[in-house]
């Protein structure tokens, strides 16, 4: 993937700025000066360095907790560290605060608390080259400060424990996105993950009473709703209770890979009625359709080696090893051939044409999947990105809107929608919490 063609974008660069300009110029010298310098303008390379670049969404937290591993040490296998978000011009990773809901049951906020402190403490451990942001702005400063903005979102609403007091806790150390769901529904929102299992309790209309109060508190601080993993019907509920611009941090398009967690195409639309973003998941089963039927297949044969490995854990009474169990994944993911790089530039194209170009973005899901697409190893590729949109006649405006633009507009949105809730000091939708005496 490394040879693009140029033609389309220069193209059009050269006549975005023959539009722009006042004098058109006539002669041929001048014309041949114009067209060296659109030609310039046009070079992906520049339009990406050029350009504010945010991913949403990336499990590297993990390393930092249970590996010992730092964002200045190697990448030793993983996707992300400080190096290749400076070589792939990375400006915002947002750390994912995710707390399996098996091996934690009955330790959620703990485990929530022990993640947030690892990105607290990298920061820290990297001062000169990172810093923390917890708004737009930030983001912004940050990039002027030549510092990798680091941010938090938590995934997966069971970490609040049914708590609103332990949300607002977890807005005051930083978290600024919140997943209703992950994998598992709570009980008060339902996943993708769990949806058709008949043994898992779900909810009427997708959110309970309580679920509202949820997101309402979360449009209320200022924490952007994100409704990556959530059921279709949690995600329509959702945007139906929302004040302010939803998320998805980490979602792809399910008319290019059925995957019940990636979005149809009337949810792309609905996003882009609400003014909400799409980031756009870089993860092969959810990608390409060849890949999700090959590792569908493998699904019998995988499972076995996972539960002889939990087996062996239980039996030694040791803590689960999520990087062994995740290592047993990445050997079943190499049986099968990458997909192609295109796969993931195709998903870009589709939301973009669905949802509108103001409604795409990037979250990777780095450091929280086992295969990527060829060519896609870590943040250093991110540049390849704006090299093949533009090589499919993306203008570098467009690309500075998917790359970051679109998401920060968002962000800012959500801000603004928490200040004036905060303003109009409006009590929540219930005053009830689960558990509460009456
Ligand atoms: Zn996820």
């Amino acid at each position: 993937m490394k040879t693009f063609v140029l033609v389309f974008a220069a193209a059009s660069l050269l006549s975005a700025s023959a539009q722009n300009t006042a004098v058109t110029p006539k002669t041929s010298a001048a014309k041949s000066t114009s067209k060296a310098q659109s030609s310039a303008k046009a070079d992906p390379l520049a339009v990406h360095r050029a350009a504010l670049v945010i991913d949403t969404h990336a499990d590297t937290t993990q390393r930092f907790l249970d590996e010992n591993w730092s964002m200045g040490d190697p990448l030793k296998g993983g996707n992300l560290n400080l190096e290749s978000a400076k070589t792939g011009n990375l400006d915002a990773e947002f750390f994912s605060i995710w707390v399996e809901p098996e091996q934690y049951k009955g330790k959620y906020a703990h485990r929530t608390l022990a993640l947030i402190d690892s990105v607290l403490q990298q920061a820290a451990k990297y001062p000169d080259q990172m810093r923390m942001a917890y708004s737009a702005d930030d983001i912004v400063a940050a990039r002027r400060q030549r510092k990798f903005a680091a941010l938090m979102g938590i995934e997966g609403g069971h970490s609040i424990e049914n708590d609103l007091g332990l949300l607002r806790d977890y807005y005051r150390l930083g978290v600024r996105y919140m997943t209703l769901t992950w994998s598992n529904s709570t009980d008060w929102a339902d996943s993708s993950g769990d949806y058709t299992d008949e043994k898992v309790p779900h909810t009427k209309e997708g959110l309970t009473e309580f679920g509202k109060d949820v997101v309402y508190e979360m449009n209320r601080l200022g924490m952007m709703v994100d409704i990556s993993h959530v059921a279709d019907k949690t995600f329509y509920r959702t945007l139906v209770i929302s004040r302010a611009p939803v998320i998805a941090s980490h979602s792809s398009a399910r008319a290019l890979c059925d995957a019940p967690r990636n979005m149809t195409d009337e949810m792309l639309r609905a996003v882009a009625v609400n003014d909400g973003v799409v980031m756009v998941n870089f993860y092969s089963v959810f990608l390409s359709q060849d890949y999700r039927n090959a590792w569908l297949a493998q699904a019998p044969e995988r499972k076995k080696a996972t539960d002889e490995l939990m087996g062996k854990f239980a039996a030694e009474k040791k803590p689960v090893d999520w990087n062994a169990l995740l290592t047993v994944d990445r050997e079943f993911a190499a049986k099968i051939p990458r997909p192609p790089f295109h796969v993931l530039i195709d998903h870009i194209d589709h939301i973009a044409k669905v949802a509108g170009v103001d409604h795409v973005g990037l979250g990777s899901d780095f450091d929280g999947v086992d295969s990527l697409p060829e060519g896609i190893d870590s943040a250093a590729d991110l540049p390849k990105i704006t090299q093949a949109l533009m090589a499919r006649g993306y203008s570098a405006a467009d690309c500075d809107k998917i790359l970051g633009g679109n998401f920060l507009r968002v962000f800012r949105k959500v801000e603004a929608v928490g200040h004036q809730l905060q303003a109009e000091g409006r009590p929540r939708i219930t005053q009830h919490q689960p558990g509460e005496k009456k």
